[in-house]
């Protein structure tokens, strides 16, 4: 099939949940490459090539039928910056293909699905919500998830670089792949992960 003209890789975009699309087709491209999990890897360049337009149309066709749009389990619009749109500047979803592979993994461990409470955040709606200034959701490579398991079991799974669990349950909250991002200042790896709690 011929590949995706810029106007229906955008409508294709738009419909998937970035809603950055018709106004920054290229972000909203590069985003969908970087996280897209439904086959090989795509090359993160912003352009619409054979790859990108076949791996767009199977994410329609899946959205069209119900499926998540990115991984076996996982949506694009599920990692969207919870700023609702109310900044220009932010690329929407630009999460790492990797951290998604993790999530998937650690979905299968707990059997149960996975809720993204907030995945990525661009920096201004990562000061609103008082994130830290080197925060991993700024780079697309952290995830807080609905609490499910004790820091001490998801210590054993070995999958995240970075995890932040509440005090009060000892339940993680927050996982990241630090080591993926390219911006790992304390040097947490999935052996050996950073670790820090949440006073609520
Ligand atoms: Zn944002």
């Amino acid at each position: 099939m011929a590949d995706l003209t810029t106007a229906q890789a955008a409508a294709v975009l738009a419909a998937l949940g970035f809603d950055n699309a018709r106004r920054d087709v290229v972000a909203a491209v590069t985003g969908f490459q970087r996280g897209w999990n439904l086959g090989a890897a795509l090359d993160v360049d912003g352009v619409v090539g054979p790859h990108t337009s076949d791996a767009l149309r199977t994410s329609l066709a899946r959205h069209q039928q119900g499926l998540p749009t990115m991984s076996a389990h996982f949506s694009f619009v599920e990692f969207r910056c919870n700023d609702g749109g109310r900044f220009p500047e932010c690329q929407r979803i630009w999460v790492l293909r990797d951290h998604v592979r993790r999530l998937e993994a650690y979905r299968a461990h707990v059997g149960t699905p996975v809720r993204i409470v907030s995945g990525c955040r661009c920096k201004r709606h990562n000061a609103e919500v008082g994130g830290a200034s080197s925060s991993q959701h700024l780079f697309g490579s952290a995830s807080d998830i609905q609490a499910l398991v004790s820091l001490a079991e998801r210590r054993q799974l070995r999958l995240f670089a970075g995890l932040g669990f509440q005090r009060s349950t000892g339940k993680v909250v927050h996982v990241d792949s630090r080591d993926r991002s390219g911006h790992n200042t304390t040097g947490g790896t999935p052996t050996a992960p950073t670790e820090w709690q949440y006073a609520t």
